[in-house]
This record gives C-alpha cells, structure tokens and sequence, in this order.
C-alpha cells in the first residue's frame, strides 16, 4: 500500500554519549524525511554519526532529544515491547558482518523473520527456499553461515531481509566486507528487491561508489547533516 506521508521523519534529533566526564555530540539538529520506495544512501566518514543515525531510525536505541516517526508513528516514544512488534512487522536489516546464527542453515536463517510473524513453519521455509533462490543461492540452502563465503552470506542476509516483505530496510555497511565484484552483485540484488514492491532502504555508507544507486544522498559531517538531495536517475537495477 502507498503511504503518501514521509515514511520515515525525523524532527531536531540529538544524541549525546556520556564518556565519564566527556560528552560526545553524535548528532547534532538532524532534521530529514524519506518517502516511501526511496533508496536512501547517507554517507560520511567513520566516525561521523552514521551507524548511531541508523539505530535511532529503527529505534534501536533513544534519542537524547527530538523524535524519530516511521509510518506517522514515533519509534521513540515506543516501549520496547511496542518497539520489536513495530520491528517484526515494518522493518528489515542487512548488517556488514551479515548477523547469520551460526547454528541454523540458510533456509533457518532466511526464514526467521516470518516465524516472528506467526508464519506456519511448512509456509515460512516454502518462502525462505523462494528467497534464497531468487538470490542465487538454491545450491546452499542446508549449509550453515561458516560454510558459506563473505558474498554468500551476505546473500543470505538480503533473503532474511526481504522475506517477511517488510516496508523499510535498514543496512549499515552491507557491502563493507566484500570485494568490488561481490560489492556490485550485492547492490543489484538489494535495488532490484526494493523496487519490485516499492520498499524503502536506508543504507549507511562510507564508500561514494553507493552514491550511484540512491534516490535521496544525505552527507553526515560531525553529526550534522550538511546535505541532502534528490538524485535524478537513481537506478533502476536489472531484472
Ligand atoms: P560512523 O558509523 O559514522 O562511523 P558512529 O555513529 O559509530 O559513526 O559514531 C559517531 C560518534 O559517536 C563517534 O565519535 C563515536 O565514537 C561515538 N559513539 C558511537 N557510539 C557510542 C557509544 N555507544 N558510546 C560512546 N560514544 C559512541
Ligand atoms: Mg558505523
């Protein structure tokens, strides 16, 4: 379904660690809006507040001040309760170190979300099978993550992210482990998903090469946002 609003917006957002004496200005005023099927990249180098902007989007931790709303729902009023429900039902993640448990094969892994929603086992591995074959992986279904090489893992990642169809996919560094080539096939793979049912991706990254496939580029320096713009010709990935 459309949802016209910003599905993510996020108004004065401030957050401040405290180091003993030492307080540390993560994000400063950050002020933004991303609309449903946008591909977001946010760029800055290490340091400048990305992976801390990302776990305050997907409410992961509480801001020190202001207010982050996905679907017109503030993540950071929620208890945490409320928070993994909202969690489980919108949202997905792709981390750089791919998060597989070790002790569950691909298909477990993959199909771990929809068992969060109460998706019948029979169901949910018919759907993790589908998910791992349209990611290439059809030949390493029943192998466990450290089988598997950084590029297939990471495979894996996207399949148990997209699985449950949520509306927004968190990634922070997803290709931040892997050679250009594997890179490139990682990227295809996430925008095609995307945009086949218009899902929104917040993706956070270091490396400018991402900038190619965004809609919306947001540049963090020293917590602040000091741009954010519309890229025209985003890509539309094959397939
Ligand atoms: P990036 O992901 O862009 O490399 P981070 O968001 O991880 O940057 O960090 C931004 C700043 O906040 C850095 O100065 C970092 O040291 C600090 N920081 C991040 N997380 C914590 C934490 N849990 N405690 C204290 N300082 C932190
Ligand atoms: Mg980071």
């Amino acid at each position: 379904m459309t949802y016209p609003k910003p599905i993510i917006q996020v108004k004065d957002l401030w957050k401040v660690y405290c180091m003993g004496e030492e307080k540390v200005v993560a994000l400063r005023s950050v002020c933004l809006e991303i609309y449903q099927g946008e591909i977001c990249c946010i760029f800055g180098t290490s340091g400048s507040g990305k992976s801390t902007l990302l776990n305050q989007l997907a409410g992961m931790e509480k801001p020190t001040f202001g207010e982050v709303f996905i679907r017109g729902t503030s993540v950071s009023r929620m208890s945490e309760e409320e928070l993994a429900m909202f969690r489980q039902k919108y949202m997905g993640f792709i981390f750089q170190s791919y998060n597989l448990l070790p002790s569950m094969t691909a298909v477990e892994n993959t199909a771990m979300p929809l068992m969060f929603r109460g998706v019948p086992r029979e169901e949910r591995e018919k759907i993790a099978v589908q998910m791992l074959e349209r990611v290439g992986l059809s030949h390493r279904l029943h192998h466990y993550p450290g089988q598997m090489s950084g590029g297939q893992q990471q495979r894996a990642g996207i399949a148990r992210a997209f699985a449950a169809h949520p509306e927004v996919i968190f990634a922070d560094e997803p290709t931040g482990n892997l050679d250009s080539r594997t890179t490139e096939e990682i990227m295809e793979m996430i925008i095609s998903f995307a945009r086949r049912f218009r899902q929104t991706i917040v993706l956070v990254t270091h490396d400018p090469e991402m900038e190619r496939y965004a809609d919306r580029v947001i540049r963090l320096l020293d917590g602040r946002i000091v741009s954010n713009r519309i890229r025209s010709g985003g890509k539309e990935a094959k397939g």
